[in-house]
């Protein structure tokens, strides 16, 4: 399978697919299963596929974070062949993705990006939408497949684009999850075996809440209640947002698309997930 680590060479294989369907899949690697469904999906859907592996710098903004961050490229590689042994991939340097050095550029994403993740983390979308708007300009995708488990982050994705008349087209992909609901993640690697197990009441919770009721109050208390019966999870935050704009709903019942949304952090592992509520 061809795995490109040099800018150089990747843009000589991309002349090549001139005239295909290309669908790109960008990662930051440790692949599980979710990432390869959205993989499968581009396989299904383009006639060409790149998986790109990057962690990319600009987009973390503690640097144990960065480093903590697991990689595993040659077992990355593997899992991506299983699916397709035509199926390109992209793992470049930083030094080829910033040439310029390590700065993300400032975007303007009319306050999708300084709520939620981006209240806690500052800067975190211009790092994102910097890197994927480099991925786009080598690989110039028609298509380019991004999880709704980072729903903020395809939020913003998407109005980037469209904002930045982007011809690639954006499809979101289902989450993907563990055996006990736990929303997968290269993070969840990170957490003991106990919490790992443990995490699994998240998204009973969001379930619980899904199910229950459209009382934003009895929602919100729903979750805190449940936190508090497990004293090493830490709730950073719950939300009750409306899909496109992201903004806290008032009445759920007449609220369009709302979503629950939950951040979480275990022993400094940062989880996050989020459920349709209607
Ligand atoms: P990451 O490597 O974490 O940057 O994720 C790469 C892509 O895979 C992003 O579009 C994520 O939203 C998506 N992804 C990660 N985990 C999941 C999951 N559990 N289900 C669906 N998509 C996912």
């Amino acid at each position: 399978m061809p795995l490109y680590r040099k800018l150089e060479a990747l843009k000589l294989a991309r002349s090549n697919y001139k005239g295909k369907a290309l669908g790109v899949v960008p990662t930051m690697g440790a692949l599980h299963l979710g990432h390869l469904s959205l993989i499968a999906k581009a396989k299904r859907e383009s006639e060409a596929v790149w998986v790109t592996i990057f962690v990319n710098p600009t987009q973390f903004e503690k640097k144990d974070d960065l480093d903590k961050y697991p990689e595993s490229l040659t077992a990355d590689v593997a899992s991506v062949h299983e699916i397709g042994a035509d199926i390109n991939i992209f793992a470049p340097t930083a030094t080829d993705m910033y040439p310029e050095g390590l700065a993300a550029k400032k975007q303007t994403l009319d306050g999708l990006d300084t709520l939620m993740e981006g209240a806690d983390r500052s800067g975190h979308f211009d790092g994102v939408i910097t890197i994927i708007a480099k991925l786009f300009e080598i690989l110039q995708p028609h298509l380019a497949y991004f999880g709704e488990k980072d729903f903020q982050q395809l939020q913003v994705i998407k109005k980037w684009a469209k904002d930045q008349h982007i011809l690639t087209k954006i499809i979101p992909c289902p989450v993907v999850r563990e055996a006990n609901g736990l929303a997968m993640s290269s993070r969840n690697a990170q957490l003991s075996p106990k919490d790992r197990k443990e995490a699994g009441f998240i998204y009973e919770a969001m379930l619980q809440c899904k199910n229950k009721s459209l009382d934003k109050p009895a929602i919100y208390t729903i979750i805190k209640k449940t936190f508090s019966a497990h004293p090493n999870f830490d709730l950073l935050y719950v939300l009750c947002a409306e899909e496109d704009s992201l903004k806290e709903v008032h009445d759920l019942v007449s609220a369009n698309k709302p979503r629950l949304f939950i951040s979480v952090s275990v022993t400094g592992v940062r989880l996050i997930d989020n459920v349709a509520l209607k």
